[in-house]
């Protein structure tokens, strides 16, 4: 792979971008559909090549936008996608992960997420990754939406110690992972994927942010991107579905936050002081 964008290392070894390119409510519109390849092909001609998916969104339609936009350059990307709860028991993980390449038109994903944890028991799905990785079907496997008390359980399993990132809702109004995920992440190596990085939009808007934007001739959205992959070992994953948000997004990688502008983001979104439960979107 390559990339003109910073990157971080996963545990395997592999480096891979600290911004990559989400898809959530892509392919619902298909008059939309053409805009929204183009703004992914835009991404990966500046660097941006990591591409988070999922068979969820837009009930597999997402995977058949990313497959027109990385048509003809699978090796430059590093393919995320997502399998439901539901689907991660050793058949269903298989059945699931053929049809998310068949939408792909590819012949493997690179990073393969359980989307969040549910009743399936987290040593069957591990081992099923475990066998999608043999066959050559995924190169790594992860999760997402894991608070520590599962990363832990999952830490304890046979090959637990194989997961590559923790996908979870992390920006500057959902700083609860800095509590101990963040840590405990940091601490074995493995990365954290922000996902919602701008808050869906919102943070867009945000006048605090706006104050930080304007010293940098900045967005208040490339503020909180860049304060969001500006902390070792993080990856942001926006949405943007405009070729005109994707070049932002790429210029947040850009901006250099000063301690100054720490301690204010700080002081307006105040760090956790105690634990709380994962929040979810
Ligand atoms: P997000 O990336 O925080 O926000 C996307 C929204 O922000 C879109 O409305 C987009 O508008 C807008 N936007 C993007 N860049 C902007 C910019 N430079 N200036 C102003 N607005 C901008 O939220 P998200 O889509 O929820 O999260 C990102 C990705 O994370 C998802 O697409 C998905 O791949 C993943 N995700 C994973 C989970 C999970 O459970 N694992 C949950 C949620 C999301 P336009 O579309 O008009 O550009």
């Amino acid at each position: 792979m390559e990339s003109s964008v910073r990157t971080t290392t996963l545990p395997c070894g592999e480096a891979i971008p600290v911004l990559g390119q989400g898809t959530w409510k892509m392919g619902e519109d298909s008059r939309r559909r053409s805009e929204e390849v183009d703004a992914l092909k835009l991404g990966l001609d500046l660097g941006v090549t990591l591409i988070d998916t999922a068979e969820m969104y837009a009930g597999g339609g997402a995977e058949e936008v990313v497959a027109k936009a990385i048509a003809g350059r699978r090796a430059e990307v590093f393919l995320v996608s997502k399998v439901l709860p539901s689907n991660a028991s050793q058949a269903g993980l298989q059945r699931a992960c053929e049809n998310s390449l068949k939408r792909l038109a590819t012949d493997r994903i690179d990073l393969y997420l359980l989307h969040w944890p549910g009743s399936v028991p987290l040593s069957e799905t591990v081992e099923a990754f475990e066998a999608l990785k043999k066959a050559g079907k995924i190169r790594h496997w992860g999760v997402s939406n894991f608070d520590t008390d599962e990363m832990q359980e999952l830490g304890l399993l046979s090959d637990g110690d194989k997961v590559q990132t923790n996908q979870v809702l992390y920006n500057l109004v959902r700083r609860g992972p800095e509590f101990d995920l963040t840590p405990w992440m940091r601490k074995r190596g493995i990365p954290l994927m922000a996902y919602s990085p701008v808050e869906q939009g919102a943070l867009a808007y945000n006048a605090r942010l706006a104050e930080v934007a304007a010293r940098h001739s900045a967005t208040a959205a490339q503020i909180a991107l860049a304060w969001v992959i500006q902390q070792d070992g993080v990856i942001a994953i926006p949405k943007a579905g405009s070729q005109a948000h994707v070049r932002q997004n790429f210029a947040a990688l850009d901006i250099k936050l000063t301690p100054q502008d720490i301690a204010d983001l700080d002081s307006a979104f105040p760090p956790p002081s105690r634990k709380s439960g994962l929040e979810m979107i």
